[in-house]
């Protein structure tokens, strides 16, 4: 009866252990809806990896982790006045990103000996201290006596290969050197979106900093193999052309099988399947198409018989109607059916490791 991601638990672990010790000072990111494996199971995980220090993404979030995972707790969102207050265990606790240089002694009044990570914007513009902000920062924080500054941080744009133009190397070696010109202590600097030869390059021209990198979608998802994700098929009917079905009453513009399967909009089966396809060019395309068939139906990311099949229409809150052309074998009842879908914008049903 439901939307089940299955994981090839050796496999998994096997890649974790691996992408944990090809990168040294990982710190593992759990956010959002914990890459679709909860939060509270990527917190004992990363526990189970020997860490000393996750991320989240948001203080909402520190909760699901903090009574799974015993070490250190990064916020990747930066502190804001309005942040909420946190219990004192968990202020020893949380390590907070500061990005702009009135949060520093606003935090500082409220916390003295708050933990601090200065966050240096990049060119991804999101968050950030501007360049000639840094500096003034990490005195700051020098000078506050009970503080613990815990190095900066920088979030780079996702890489588009490595050394070539869209490599990230050149701005962060720019980054690194206006670090390096500060009084930083310790010299600690975390980093996003590095791949391992970016990371070893980087750690060979300073090598009196510690690089530590923030990773999610490459730990997590990274042995793709090891997933799989699949819904049940909980009902078929014929349907003979003409026949109305579906909220609309709409006509069936040809015979074939209705078939209904687990999964929907509650957990995040969207009405285009994820193609993973980026350029603006395919987008325009399928926006042109409507994303639709002759027939007026639209793909859904459900796979039977090695086939995408179509949606007879937009999916239901936790079911989705498609619609099988009549060459094609009818699913029995209870048949498990594969799913594509955005592993960090689902919620599943079932989760089963083995
Ligand atoms: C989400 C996030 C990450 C992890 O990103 P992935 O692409 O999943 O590895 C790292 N750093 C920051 C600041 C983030 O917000």
């Amino acid at each position: 009866m439901s939307l089940t991601l299955t994981v090839d638990g050796e496999r998994w672990r096997g890649h974790l252990r691996r992408t944990a010790t090809a990168l040294p000072g990982l710190v593992p990111v759990a956010k959002g809806n914990g890459y679709g494996f909860t939060l509270g199971r990527l917190a004992r995980r990363a526990h189970w990896l020997g860490v000393d220090t996750i991320a989240v993404g948001t203080y909402h979030e520190l909760d699901d982790v903090a009574a799974r995972f015993p070490g250190s707790l990064l916020v990747l969102s930066p502190w804001r006045p309005f942040t909420p207050r946190l219990s004192a265990d968990l202020s020893r606790r949380v390590i907070h990103t500061v990005g702009r240089p009135s949060d520093l002694p606003d935090l500082l009044a409220r916390d003295p000996q708050a933990r601090i990570v200065l966050e240096r914007r990049t060119s991804m513009l999101r968050h950030g201290l501007a360049p000639g902000e840094l500096a003034p920062a990490v005195r700051v924080l020098a000078a506050a006596g009970q503080a613990s500054g815990e190095g900066v941080a920088i979030h780079l744009p996702l890489s588009s290969g490595t050394g070539g133009a869209g490599s990230h190397l050149a701005e962060v070696h720019r980054l690194m050197r206006e670090v390096a010109a500060t009084d930083l202590v310790p010299r600690t600097v975390w980093v996003s979106h590095l791949d391992t030869a970016d990371l070893t390059q980087l750690r060979s021209a300073y090598p009196d900093f510690s690089i530590r990198p923030r990773v999610g979608t490459t730990l997590w998802l990274g042995a793709r193999d090891a997933l799989a994700v699949t819904a049940t098929v909980l009902d078929s009917h014929r349907i003979e052309r003409g026949d109305p079905f579906g909220y609309r009453g709409r006509a069936a513009p040809r015979s074939g099988h209705i078939v209904i399967v687990s999964g929907g909009t509650a957990h995040g089966i969207g009405l285009e399947s994820p193609t993973g396809e980026l350029s603006l060019r395919a987008r325009a395309s399928t926006i042109a198409r409507g994303g639709m068939d002759a027939l007026g139906f639209v793909r859904s990311p459900f796979t039977i018989d090695g086939k995408q099949r179509l949606f007879a229409e937009p999916p239901h809150m936790q079911a989705s109607m498609l619609f099988l052309p009549d060459n094609a074998r009818v699913p029995v009842v209870g048949e498990q059916v594969a799913v594509r879908v955005r592993q960090t914008a689902t919620t599943f049903d079932r989760i089963v490791i083995s």
